[in-house]
């Protein structure tokens, strides 16, 4: 409630970007590991891809039908159609061992290797290959009912690929069709950025491990869970530490437990009026920066490297409320662990789009407001989705974006041109 009369802005907070930007110098391009191409999607390619072979590798049809040489049906009209012998036929897969020499044709499937001397394809369609079959006339020759241009229906060798060319750059996001095109070039593996681990630790007396009894001003640690999610959505390794009870053994066990770890997230007690326990041990075992950003949620934030038996890992303390929790991470985390991964870009997509209620900001800060983003003809309408108090955790369930309401304006208006943070865009959100 204090932050509702408290008007002035605050200059000792931190922006976004420059918060940002601390963050990110604290975090490289990870090593490669080899894997599989089928455990490869999602990864980011380490080498660049050149090919070995042709693809395709031969000539072949692009259709079922007959291999001519295309001059032999030049003449045809409808009063003057074409008949060719049929001298033997081509599945794919299969090395041709005949000739097509003139007046001569061969039934070829697609993919398969176009036999020597044929120089088009007739497609089955434009032959009588169907009235004879229907009417028990034998295949022994064809009648061809068009015209066909050189070259016609005939994939040239190389057309896709040569030997030689690079066809995958090094950097790139492996997705499907990356997969498939890594077999085409016949590689069963490929060389990738290795994906963060990062540890999550939730902190606070009152928090209750899933499956116990929910005692009396109890609650459920939602955070870690909804952190280890949002690691695995931005491609990390979720490991959950879990809660670590409020004595200096214990948050340092959990501290200990993450020294495998490229980044560590705790949740809880780092905003200003915070018992300064959780503070004190990450102090105690690191060097840590505690700040205001100028953001609405999550204004507290901390961030520094901590010392594990000799190694510094970063970590990132996130606020406790759980809408704060998801905001910081999706602000701080994950372009983070984008980073490490190997990613350029590490920012969503950013779309404009007509507000449908009001945004408030009434004391300077970067407000994300949680909407739900829908198209209309006329563009993006994002309509935020409830309370926004940073524990109304369902308000953040029901968004696909975050609205923003710049530091210097006091409101966002219905009707008003509004930035939207589009966190998914995922059909299941309506
Ligand atoms: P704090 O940052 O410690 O001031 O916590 C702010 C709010 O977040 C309090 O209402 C806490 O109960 C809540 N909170 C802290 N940790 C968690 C958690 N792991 N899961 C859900 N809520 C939490
Ligand atoms: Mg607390």
């Amino acid at each position: 409630m204090e932050e509702h009369i408290h008007k002035h802005v605050d200059e000792d907070m931190l922006s976004v970007e420059d918060a940002l930007t601390s963050i990110l110098q604290h975090f490289q391009k990870l090593p490669t590991t080899n894997k599989p191409i089928l455990e490869t999607l999602g990864y980011t390619l380490a080498t660049d891809i050149y090919s070995s072979i042709n693809l395709p590798p031969t000539p072949n049809s692009g259709m079922d039908g007959y291999a001519v040489i295309a001059n032999d049906v030049a003449g045809y009209t409808e009063s003057n159609p074409i008949t060719l012998k049929v001298i033997g036929t081509v599945p794919a897969g299969s090395v041709p061992t005949i000739t097509v020499s003139h007046g001569t044709a061969v039934r070829i499937m697609t993919g398969a290797s176009i036999p020597y001397g044929a120089t088009a394809v007739v497609p089955f369609e434009e032959t009588d290959e169907v009235s004879r079959l229907s009417n028990n006339v034998s295949l022994e020759e064809i009648s061809i009912n068009t015209k066909i241009p050189e070259g016609a229906n005939i994939r040239a060798a190389a057309e896709d690929v040569k030997i030689g060319d690079l066809i995958l750059e090094s950097n790139i996001s492996i997705r499907q069709q990356e997969i498939a095109v890594l077999a085409s070039l016949g590689l069963s593996h490929a060389e990738v950025i290795r994906k963060p681990v990062v540890g999550v630790i939730s902190t606070g007396d009152e928090l209750t491990e899933l499956g116990q009894n929910l005692g009396h001003s109890k609650i459920y640690d939602s955070n870690s869970y909804g952190l280890c999610a949002a690691i695995q959505a931005s491609g990390g390794i979720a490991k959950r530490i879990g809660i670590a009870e409020d004595t200096l053994e214990d948050l340092e066990k959990a501290i200990n437990a993450c020294y495998d770890c490229d980044l560590i997230l705790t949740s809880a007690g780092v905003s200003k009026g915070d018992y300064d326990f959780v503070k004190e041990v990450l102090t105690k075992n690191g060097e840590m920066n505690f700040w205001s950003v100028r953001m609405r949620p999550a204004k507290p934030l901390a961030f520094g490297i901590i010392n594990i038996k000799g190694t510094t890992i970063p970590l990132i303390g996130l606020p406790g409320n759980p809408v704060s929790a998801l905001v910081a991470f999706e602000m701080f985390g994950r372009p983070s662990i984008l980073k490490m991964r190997g990613k350029q870009k590490l920012n969503r997509t950013i779309v404009s789009g007509t507000l449908n209620g009001t945004i408030h900001n009434f004391d300077g800060r970067r407000v994300y407001a949680r909407v739900v983003v829908s198209e209309s003809n006329s563009g993006f309408i994002a309509t935020p989705t409830g309370p926004q108090g940073s524990n109304i955790l369902t308000s953040m369930s029901k968004s696909n974006g975050l609205a923003i309401c710049p530091e210097n304006e006091t409101s966002k208006q219905n009707g008003d041109t509004v930035k939207i943070i589009m966190t998914d865009w995922n059909e299941e959100v309506t």
